[in-house]
């Protein structure tokens, strides 16, 4: 494919930062992705994805995209024994107790990987593209637009591996931001008992 562009951004390398980085890096030269995470080695469950301990499923029409996407992903799935799902009768799924519809058979298999587990699959294909770079304790820390605030142009990035120039940027930003309430509170002081008396005057 040709490409498009040097250098494409992403913010956040979960499910959809990293099917993303996997379509840029077809179109640009190379691409990076941002987290703010750890991201650990192995699937295992991390604090930007709470939702990850939660039971998840692979439906039909994803698995279709992700298999697209990354050859040999769903076979190597099913080799590692992630349940697959031909028909729905095999899977009980119940949510205070109502229970998920099991008529009908999926044109395509669907897989009962855990979140974190698929994600760390999906994390080390997308780590192996040759242009793709993924960054992690890296945390976006607001966006740079152009002057009409209709397109962004970059990312503040505060940080990198460095949670020491974090914690300092966030505590200028507070420092900041408490000297300006105090500035307001003290002239709103002085204004209400300019009022006061010029009343009682
Ligand atoms: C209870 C529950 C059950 C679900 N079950 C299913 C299911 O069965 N099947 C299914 O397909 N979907 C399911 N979902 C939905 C699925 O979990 C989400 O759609 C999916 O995780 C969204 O992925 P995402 O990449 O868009 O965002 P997220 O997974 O929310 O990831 C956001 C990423 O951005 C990073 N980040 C955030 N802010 C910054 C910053 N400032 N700088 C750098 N990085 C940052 C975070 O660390 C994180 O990695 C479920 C969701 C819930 C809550």
């Amino acid at each position: 494919m040709q490409k498009i562009g040097d250098h494409a951004v992403v913010l956040g390398a979960s499910m959809g930062g990293l099917l993303a980085a996997r379509v840029l890096a077809d179109a640009y030269e190379r691409v990076t992705v941002v987290d703010r995470d750890v991201l650990p080695e192995a699937g295992v469950p991390r604090k930007g994805v709470p939702q990850g301990r939660h039971a998840h499923a692979l439906l039909p029409s994803g698995a279709q995209v992700l298999g697209d996407l990354f050859a040999g992903l769903l076979a190597g799935l099913a080799a590692a024994g992630v349940p697959v799902i031909d028909d729905f009768r095999e899977m009980w799924f119940s949510v205070g107790g109502h229970l998920l519809c099991q008529d009908g058979k999926p044109d395509t298999p669907a897989y009962l990987a855990s979140r974190p587990y698929l994600e760390g699959k999906v994390r080390g294909r997308v780590r192996a593209l040759p242009n793709v770079r993924i960054k992690d304790r890296c945390e976006a820390a607001g966006l740079v637009t152009t002057r009409a605030r209709d397109r962004v142009t970059g990312h503040v990035d505060i940080g990198c591996s460095d949670r020491a120039r974090v914690a300092a940027r966030h505590e200028a930003a507070g420092a900041r931001v408490r000297a300006a309430t105090a500035s307001f509170l003290s002239r709103r002081r002085r204004s209400i008992s300019m009022t006061r008396s010029a009343r009682s005057a």
